[in-house]
């Protein structure tokens, strides 16, 4: 791969790419690397390459002609050196925001050419004229497009072949298929009274990976929701198996109800804190709750409550009759350990077993429980019915209540 960047600034690009692995990299032939002086292009005898905005405001704006001739140079260059036509990157802060996924699909140009502006930026027509795409590093606005330049050429010139020591040093890094990367952690195994976690001790590779998966996701899920839920859309997850000492029953007893009223209260006031007016959290009290689910279960649902080792965790509702499942609910301090999955695939069953299928409504700003539905393979059927009867914080947005379908091959 041939990487020509144009800047006002070749020797802090040039030395950038003879430093370290990308030094490396170059001195052994593995890509082509040229930093174009944007000055020597001038057409004018003091060597200016910019001047102020048409219209007024703040700043220099960077010629069209220096960096149009500029890039001539490159094309002719290219094509002598025989490489096809360069793809020309515009570094711009008003870019299409620039992702790995950008820096994979760039490695299939064996030429690639990369422009940095300069002060408030550069005349539009020669990006018009000359850019096949428009790239910006991040929000935020740098003094020059060097370092996005940089940014772009080593992300993108890592993942050629041989770069790095290893394939698979690329192919578990963060952001490779949508997931963050785990924790890592090298000797001494003790650092200043903090332990490196234990399994990674144990050199049971099975036990490592599966350790590592599991910090991915949880990371992920914490730190950038948007990637974690592109990311559960394309890998449905397997159910987890259900451990010893876990166990869904049917409440039948006053006393299963109580308990199931009070995992139900506990879950619902948790999930709302934030979101409800004090005084409507302080009305649904543990024994609206109880009444509620005492009346729904004369109506015909049947509630299941969960245990682990005795102790009741979670609740799920079923309404045989019409397919619907409601009141999937895990106590605050057992979430995150497979439980809503297990038990919401547990109602699924009862009613696909009767030839029916389930469906469930979810308030729209409970987006984690909707990444729970989607990964169980229920689809929003588009239906949403707003609710007048959940007084918000002000703030907050209005209650809406979204339907979901089970259909698992959509
Ligand atoms: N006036 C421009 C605007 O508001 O969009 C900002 C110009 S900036 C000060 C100067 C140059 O830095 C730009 O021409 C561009 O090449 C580069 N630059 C600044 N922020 C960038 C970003 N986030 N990504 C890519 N390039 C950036």
């Amino acid at each position: 791969m041939r990487i020509d960047i144009v800047t006002l600034f070749p020797d802090l690009c040039d030395s950038f790419l003879d430093t370290s692995i990308l030094g490396r990299a170059r001195k052994r032939g593995l890509f082509d690397a040229h930093c174009h002086q944007i000055r020597d292009y001038t057409a004018n005898k003091q060597r200016q390459t910019d001047d102020y905005p048409y219209g007024g405001g703040p700043g220099m704006v960077l010629y069209a002609q220096p960096i149009a001739d500029c890039l001539r140079a490159v094309q002719a260059q290219c094509a002598q050196a025989g490489y096809p036509e360069p793809h020309i990157v515009f570094l711009t802060a008003a870019g299409r925001p620039y992702t790995e996924a950008d820096a994979k699909r760039l490695t299939r140009y064996d030429c690639l050419t990369l422009v940095c502006g300069h002060y408030e930026g550069i005349d539009e027509r020669v990006i018009e004229a000359f850019a096949d795409e428009e790239l910006s590093i991040g929000d935020y606005v740098l003094t020059g497009g060097e370092l996005a330049a940089l940014a772009v050429a080593d992300s993108v010139l890592r993942l050629q072949p041989g770069v790095l020591a290893e394939q698979q040093g690329y192919e578990e890094e963060s952001y490779w298929d949508d997931l963050l990367e785990y924790p890592q952690y090298t000797r001494p195994e003790v650092w200043e009274d903090r332990a490196v976690p234990p399994v990674l001790l144990t050199g049971d590779h099975e036990k490592i990976e599966s350790w590592r998966a599991e910090q991915s996701r949880a990371r992920t899920r914490a730190r950038r929701p948007d990637l974690y839920e592109r990311w559960a859309g394309t890998h449905p997850r397997a159910v987890p198996k259900w451990k010893r000492g876990e166990k869904a029953q049917l409440v039948r007893t006053d006393a299963q109800l109580e308990q199931a009223a009070a995992v139900y209260h506990a879950a619902w006031q948790r999930q709302r804190q934030d979101l409800c007016t004090p005084a409507y959290l302080a009305a649904n009290s543990r024994q609206v709750f109880a009444a509620e689910l005492a009346r729904d279960r004369a109506a015909g649902w049947a509630f299941y409550l969960h245990t682990t080792d005795g102790m009741p965790d979670a609740l799920v509702g079923v309404h045989r009759p019409s397919g619907e499942i409601s009141r999937l609910y895990v106590l605050p301090e057992m979430q995150g350990r497979g439980i809503g999955s297990k038990l919401l695939d547990f109602a699924r069953k009862k009613i696909t077993s009767d030839g029916k299928t389930p469906w469930l409504e979810v308030l729209s700003f409970f987006p984690g429980a909707q990444r729970l539905y989607r990964r169980m393979g229920f689809v929003p059927t588009g239906d949403a019915r707003a609710l007048d009867s959940t007084p918000n914080l002000p703030g907050t947005p209005a209650p809406v209540l979204l339907r979901f379908r089970y259909a698992p091959q959509a």
